[in-house]
């Protein structure tokens, strides 16, 4: 599953700065918890070695100085969520007492704990990190998050630090089944679609899984086929006190969409659809997963309802118009099959293995169908196309100018490859390469 680090720090130092250049990110995830002024974010960094999950604790004033109680809470929650505290700090304020009082706080956790000096922009980077040498934290990295230096750093600090066990591959015997997270806004009804899948014997069993921390893994089988569901948390909630205070889990959407090979994002028919929702679906595309859409509730409501929120979704959810939209009822069990069955074929078109002669030919159909806009005069040429994985399906372009390719161009690759390999349900990744 993805580790988690978090960024602690006062207000102001440049956390969510830092955030945005380590996850690169859309719009960030928010913890959805009433009452909170600032709330956590959470995004994914993707640059380094190995992916993990970033949150942005907002902000933390001082511990001891009558501090908002409840973003103080929100810094507590993160910090035990995470297994590695970066301790951000501002080389222009110099050392604060609140620093101080942070500190205290973050060195009660036992968690390991990177010093991040922040701004060190335009300033002698040797005595801005002596200033805080007096921390006697073993690694002080100076940091620039605006300017993005030292971040990569700063990374390559992070990653020896996670827990070992956090990069392993799945265990063997989930390979032959099809992985499936199902995820979405609170009240969506992602676990009384769990529960109607699985029955309420298997229920049981799962609340004895639950009581440990990490995600769970449930098998599935349905109509011959096999399927493993990636954390149901929301099986496990009602068994839970704790986990009522926070529904929404930001954490184990993203370590569920990161394990899975097929995401259902369940969309709550009644609702409008939120930003949240296009939010999910974005880090489905980020994690180049298949993906599902499931419209829940459709019982109950009239024809006229139907059409608006058909409607609304044509509207919003036309960069996924590639993804299966399956109208169900978890409450009823209607629509299910469908749902299973795009999910079947959702996971086929993502383990789809490219040949590569064809590859060729069809980039070079799209090519002749339509070129690439010149850059100063010149074309771009696309030479010649192979394989580069799955789930995405990968295709690598090798080519001139390639970096001038418009994101417009690309699309219509995607496209063009998904509809002559019948890649629906999943995402299409393009890879170019320049020269041979
Ligand atoms: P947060 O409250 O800790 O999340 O801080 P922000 O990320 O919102 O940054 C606070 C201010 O510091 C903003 O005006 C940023 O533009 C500025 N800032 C952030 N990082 C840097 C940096 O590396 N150098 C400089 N000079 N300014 C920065
Ligand atoms: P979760 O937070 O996504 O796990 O959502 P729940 O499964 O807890 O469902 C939230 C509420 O919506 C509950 O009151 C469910 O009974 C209700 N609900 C879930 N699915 C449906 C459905 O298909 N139709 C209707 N009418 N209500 C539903």
């Amino acid at each position: 599953m993805l580790p988690v680090i978090a960024l602690v720090g006062r207000p102001n130092v440049g956390k969510s700065t830092l955030f945005n250049a380590l996850t690169r990110s859309r719009d960030a995830l928010v913890a959805d918890m009433p009452g909170v002024t600032r709330d956590r974010h959470y995004g994914v960094c993707r640059t380094g070695e190995h992916p993990f999950v970033v949150v942005d604790t907002g902000g933390l004033s001082g511990v001891d100085e009558g501090l908002d109680a409840l973003t103080a809470q929100q810094v507590r929650l993160a910090i035990e969520e995470a297994q590695v505290l970066v301790f951000v700090v501002d080389a222009r304020d110099g050392l604060l007492p609140q620093d101080r009082s942070i500190l205290g706080e973050l060195r009660r956790s036992g968690k390991p704990i990177i010093a991040a000096v922040n701004k060190t922009d335009g300033l002698d980077i040797q005595d801005a990190l002596a200033e805080f040498a007096v921390f006697g934290i073993a690694q002080t990295l100076p940091l620039s998050a605006a300017h993005n230096r030292g971040t990569e750093e700063l990374i390559a600090a992070v990653l020896p630090l996670l827990p070992e066990d956090a990069h392993e591959e799945l265990a063997p015997d989930d390979n032959d089944s099809i992985r499936v997270a199902i995820v979405g806004r609170p009240n969506a009804g992602k676990s009384t679609l769990i529960n109607r899948l699985l029955g309420e014997d298997r229920l049981i069993v799962s609340d004895v899984a639950g009581t440990t921390r990490d995600p769970i893994r449930v098998p599935l089988e349905r109509d011959g086929k096999r399927y493993t569901l990636i954390d149901t948390a929301g099986v496990r909630r009602k068994a839970r006190v704790e986990e009522a205070v926070e529904k929404f889990s930001v954490i184990k959407t993203l370590q569920s969409m990161a394990a899975a090979q097929v995401v259902v994002v369940m969309i709550d028919a009644r609702e409008n659809l939120a930003d949240q929702d296009l939010t999910l679906i974005g880090h489905v595309l980020d994690e180049g997963r298949a993906l599902v859409i499931a419209v829940n509730k459709w019982d109950g409501m009239d024809a006229y309802q139907r059409e608006q929120c058909q409607r609304a979704l044509e509207r919003r959810l036309g960069f996924v118009d590639w993804a299966k939209q399956v109208f169900i009822s978890a409450l009823h069990g209607s629509g299910l099959r469908e749902l299973m069955r795009a999910i079947v074929r959702a996971h086929t078109a993502a383990m789809r293995e490219l040949g590569t002669s064809d590859l060729t030919r069809t980039l070079e159909r799209a090519y002749e169908g339509y070129q690439p806009p010149l850059v100063r005069g010149h074309a771009p040429k696309l030479r010649f196309a192979h394989p580069g994985g799955s789930n995405p399906p990968t295709i690598v372009i090798h080519g001139s100018r390639t970096k001038h390719i418009a994101p417009a161009y690309r699309r219509y690759l995607e496209n063009f490859f998904r509809q002559r390999y019948k890649l629906e349900g999943t995402p299409v990744k393009i890879e170019f390469r320049e020269g041979e």
